[in-house]
C-alpha cells in the first residue's frame, strides 16, 4: 500500500471542521473560549479538552460576555411621559440643546418648572431613557428630508456605553458646497453641476490644488498667504506640506487665503 503523507494543519483542519469555538494558526488549534492555543498531536487530546470545566466555564462566560443588542433589551417600564414632556425634549434635540440643560436647578429646568405646574418634569436620566428614543425616528426623518439624494460626507466614532454594548457615532452632511469646501471639480464628479472649471480664472479644472497654489486670479492673496506661512518657517510652499503640517498657524493662513479669495468655506 502506497504511503500517504497529509500534512499536520491539514489533520488538524480535519478535527476541527464545523466546530466554531475552535481556529488553527499555522499547527497549532487556537481555542476561542479559552483564549489558548494547543499543540495537540492527537484528536483525542482535542476531544479531551473540550470535556473539561475550565473549557466548558469559559464557554458559559463567553455566552455571557456576548453583547447584547439593542432589541434584546428590556423595554423601559413605567408611566408614559405626557406631550409637553415629550414636545420639549424633541425641540431640545431638533435643536441639539444637550437634555443635560435640563439637570437639576439649571436655569431651563428652573423655566420650565415655573411655567409648567400641571407635572412634574422627570429627571435627565428618565429623559435620555424613556423620552428621547421616541423621538428619534422624527429626527431621523427630518435628516433623510434635509440631505435627500444629495452626495454627503460622514464621520463614524466607535465607542460603549455603560451597558458595554458597541455604539456607533455618526455625522452626516450634505456636500453641498455652501459649508465645505467643495471645489467645483468635486461638485462635478458628483454630478451636481455641469462645468468643472475654476470659478475664479475660468481656465483650469478647480481642484484645490489650483486654486491654493496656481490660480493666476488670486496671486495677490496667494503671496500674502507664502509670507504668513515663511514666518511659520515651513520651507516647501506645495500643497503636502501645506495640508500635513497639521499646525494651527498654517491652517489659520490657509483658512485666511480661502476667505479672501471669497472660496467656498
Ligand atoms: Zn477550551
Ligand atoms: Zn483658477
Amino acid at each position: 500500500m502506497p504511503k500517504f503523507t497529509v500534512s499536520k494543519s491539514a489533520l488538524k483542519r480535519k478535527w476541527i471542521a464545523g466546530e466554531k469555538d475552535f481556529s488553527l494558526e499555522g499547527e497549532t488549534i487556537f481555542c476561542k473560549p479559552c483564549g489558548k492555543q494547543f499543540n495537540f498531536e492527537r484528536k483525542c487530546q482535542l476531544e479531551q479538552h473540550k470535556k473539561t470545566t475550565v473549557h466548558a466555564t469559559n464557554i458559559q462566560k463567553q455566552g455571557n460576555k456576548r453583547q447584547r443588542l439593542l432589541s434584546e433589551c428590556p423595554p423601559e417600564t413605567g408611566e408614559r411621559p405626557s406631550s409637553f414632556v415629550n414636545d420639549l425634549v424633541a425641540v431640545m434635540l431638533q435643536e441639539a440643546i444637550p437634555l443635560q440643560k435640563l439637570d437639576k436647578e439649571t436655569p431651563l429646568r428652573k423655566f420650565v418648572e415655573k411655567y409648567w405646574e400641571s407635572e412634574a418634569i422627570p429627571c435627565v436620566k428618565t429623559l435620555r431613557t424613556k423620552v428621547a428614543p421616541a423621538t428619534h425616528f422624527q429626527v431621523i426623518e427630518k435628516i433623510r428630508d434635509e440631505i435627500e439624494d444629495s452626495p454627503i460626507w460622514c464621520s463614524v466614532d466607535e465607542t460603549t456605553d455603560r451597558l458595554g454594548r458597541n455604539m456607533v457615532n455618526v455625522i452626516v452632511g450634505k456636500l453641498s458646497g455652501k459649508s465645505h469646501s467643495v471645489t467645483n471639480e468635486m461638485l462635478e464628479r458628483f454630478g451636481m453641476i455641469d462645468d468643472n472649471m475654476c470659478s475664479f480664472c475660468g481656465n483650469e479644472i478647480e481642484t484645490i490644488k489650483h486654486v491654493v497654489l496656481e490660480c493666476p486670479a488670486s496671486q495677490l492673496q496667494r503671496e500674502e498667504l507664502l509670507k504668513e506661512i515663511t514666518d511659520h518657517s515651513l520651507q516647501l510652499f506645495n500643497l503636502d506640506t501645506l495640508l500635513a503640517t497639521g499646525t494651527d498657524p498654517i491652517h489659520c493662513a490657509l483658512f485666511k487665503f480661502l476667505s479672501a479669495i471669497n472660496f467656498k468655506v
